[in-house]
């Protein structure tokens, strides 16, 4: 059984989403997710979306997620985004280690480790993202790759800690590809990312971290990977981008 683990539906608009589409969306789905209790409903947006959409879902079980964050509270770093000053606003979740942030902003495991650190420390829910490319996931020796990944994202983190992470499980060649994993390798790897969390923790913290898959997930395909034992939830990308088929998701979650 997935024992006390509320299943996670998590959208990620990554840089879409025009100013103007956010308030309709949003206005949208809203009253569909009060109706559905089962399953935690959360997006990310880009950052100057999050403080319009805190407000606009208060009091509502939508919750509103990061996509980034830096790894120190303030300070001079141009550009950047504070954990601290998200939390405050009352951002509840935030992505650390998108495969995207992986690849095109050069984010190492170092720096996937600190931002976890300092969302922990601020009262922000990391989703640690672990990606997989084809040829780790075409290999007998792949589990290795985002075992290492984990343990790196995870260094210095207490039990307690662990309590208000999440892990995402993202094949990279299944992002925006239109080509989702097998969900039976999905679960696969899910349960080896599972009995590694056992292994560095305890089975009791194992049983309670969540564990998503991310990649092509679409309304058809859903279904199969929540059904799944240790896959605790979905993270969306482009299906997500229509509030109706997000609420289909959501929906599928329950
Ligand atoms: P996708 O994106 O659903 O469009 O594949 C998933 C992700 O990047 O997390």
């Amino acid at each position: 059984s997935k024992g006390l683990r509320r299943p996670l539906v998590l959208a990620n608009w990554k840089m879409n989403m025009a100013p103007n589409e956010v308030h309709p969306y949003l206005e949208k789905v809203l009253p569909e997710i009060e109706k559905d209790t089962k399953a935690d409903v959360a997006i990310a947006a880009q950052d100057l979306y999050l403080a319009d959409m805190v407000r606009q879902v208060a009091d509502s079980r939508l919750m509103v997620a990061a996509e980034n964050a830096h790894w120190t509270d303030e300070g001079a770093y141009t550009g950047e985004t504070s954990p601290k000053a998200l939390a405050m606003l009352g951002v509840s979740y935030v992505l650390i280690g998108h495969f995207e942030r992986r690849k095109l902003f050069n984010e190492t495991d170092e720096r996937v480790n600190e931002k976890t650190k300092a969302a922990l420390k601020n009262g922000l829910k990391p989703i640690v993202d672990l990606d997989e490319d084809l040829s780790a996931y075409a290999n007998v020796k792949k589990e290795s790759v985002v075992l290492k990944q984990l343990a790196l994202a995870l260094k210095g983190l207490s039990e307690t800690d662990m309590k208000h992470v999440a892990i995402a499980y993202e094949p990279t060649w299944a992002i925006g590809s239109g080509e989702a994993a097998s969900a039976e390798q999905a679960e696969k790897s899910a349960a080896l990312i599972r009995q590694s969390l056992a292994n560095l923790y305890s089975r009791d913290l194992a049983d309670n971290t969540r564990i998503l898959y991310g990649g092509s997930v679409t309304t058809t395909n859903a279904s199969d990977f929540l059904s799944q034992e240790d896959i605790d939830g979905i993270l969306v990308g482009k299906a997500a981008l229509d509030p109706d088929q997000f609420l289909k998701l959501v929906d599928l979650a329950q």
